[in-house]
């Protein structure tokens, strides 16, 4: 089956009791134990396993293209999951891009499991500054996000798994704002695929939700699984029943998401008010060449400079009408954030700069509003 087809039936079928054609909301938190001691479907207590999130996570297992998939109650779940994960006989030594969701930041610098690790930051899209990090210490986990949030930087994740595999490190890929309908991590080599469900495959801005998804067997993924029943940090079924339903229109949605922002960004691009905009599909992104290798479009999401200071970024988002100042990406209202204001102390992004989501509204729309905006700075 393609993607397409895989996105609507992978994990389903037509409800065996009713006929239903739509998959039915489990909401039962224990099953009955037949009287040899057995369960009959395999379902004894819903944080150990429930027919909704069984169905979610073979749906992503088959659209990543992997082995199994491991479900959380957030896309930050699933991060910390993954990062507690990484077995103890591994040097417990992370290379993270220095550019990256703020929230992993804040679970490393203001929790314990972040002074657990030893830390280290590479600029990824220069592949020489990664290689000089993983020769100086034995390293455990390399951890890619591509396109970056926000400062949209692209990774050559084939690289970035050649290195890791010389030194016997685990590659994680947060592939959430790339979506696996345009980019498949596994098949680059990664070992696993992460996803903030929360964004595109959800799609509607309406559900919390994390996922894992591994290329392969191994100690880390059974880690992974005892971590998701034993913490239960698990996603309610009603949030995998909608991620089910969300992650059916994806790879229409992305379609339309792909050819809004292209549109965007072009006009950002020609904007006498902009300074600069970072979006891969346009020619002269650093990372374009990458992007087009490895990402089918090139999605979504993208954040501009004004020129001038803070103040002119801040009046831009405050006056859009149609995009909402709000955060989060890949739901179908477009969204603008100042991330810097967000990010506070610990922020990298640049005070000029915005981050846009760009949704499923017309797309003159969008433009005239961004217009708009930026006529009044
Ligand atoms: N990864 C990326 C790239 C994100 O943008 C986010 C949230 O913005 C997360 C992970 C965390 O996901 P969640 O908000 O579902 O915990």
């Amino acid at each position: 089956m393609r993607f397409e087809t895989k996105a609507i039936h992978a994990g389903r079928q037509v409800d065996p009791v009713t006929g239903a054609v739509t998959t039915p909301l489990h909401l039962s938190t224990t099953y009955e134990r037949s009287a040899d001691g057995s369960y009959t479907d395999g379902f004894m207590y819903s944080r150990g396993d429930n027919p909704n999130r069984r169905s979610l996570e073979e749906c992503l297992t088959a659209l990543e293209e992997g082995y199994d998939s491991v479900t959380f109650a957030s896309g930050m779940a699933a991060i910390s999951a993954v990062i507690e994960s990484l077995p103890q006989d591994m040097p417990q030594r992370i290379i993270l891009p220095d550019d990256m969701y703020f929230g992993v930041l804040t679970l490393l610098n203001e929790t314990d499991i972040g002074r657990r690790f030893d830390i280290v930051t590479a600029d990824m899209s220069n592949i020489e500054d990664l290689k000089a990090a993983v020769k100086s210490e034995p390293t455990g986990l390399i951890w890619i996000e591509t396109p970056s949030n926000p400062q949209i930087k692209i990774i050559d994740i084939a690289a970035v798994v050649s290195i890791a595999k010389e030194a016997g490190a685990v590659t994680v890929v947060d592939n959430t704002t790339a979506t696996p309908v345009l980019q498949n991590p596994l098949s680059l080599g990664a070992d696993f695929s992460l996803h903030s469900v929360t964004k595109y495959i959800g799609g509607h801005s309406d559900l919390l939700l994390g996922a894992v998804v591994a290329k392969e067997d191994s100690p880390m993924l059974q880690n992974l699984r005892t971590w998701q029943h034993a913490k239960g940090a698990v996603p309610s079924s009603f949030d995998c029943w909608l991620a089910l339903r969300g992650v059916q229109t994806l790879s229409a949605r992305m379609s339309v998401h792909c050819s809004g922002a292209k549109i965007i960004a072009d006009f950002l691009n020609q904007h006498d008010k902009v300074e600069a905009v970072y979006y891969p599909g346009l020619l002269k992104h650093p990372g374009h060449d990458i992007a087009a290798s490895q990402m089918s479009d090139f999605g979504g999401l993208m954040s501009f400079k004004v020129k001038g200071k803070a103040e002119a970024a801040l009046k831009v988002a405050n006056t859009v009408k149609i995009f909402t100042q709000a955060t989060s990406l890949g739901g179908t209202h477009s969204y603008i954030e100042h991330r810097a204001s967000v990010e506070k102390e610990l922020t990298k992004a640049p005070d000029t700069l915005l981050r846009l989501s760009v949704g499923l509204e017309n797309v003159q729309d969008l433009q005239e509003d961004l217009a708009q905006a930026l006529s009044g700075i």
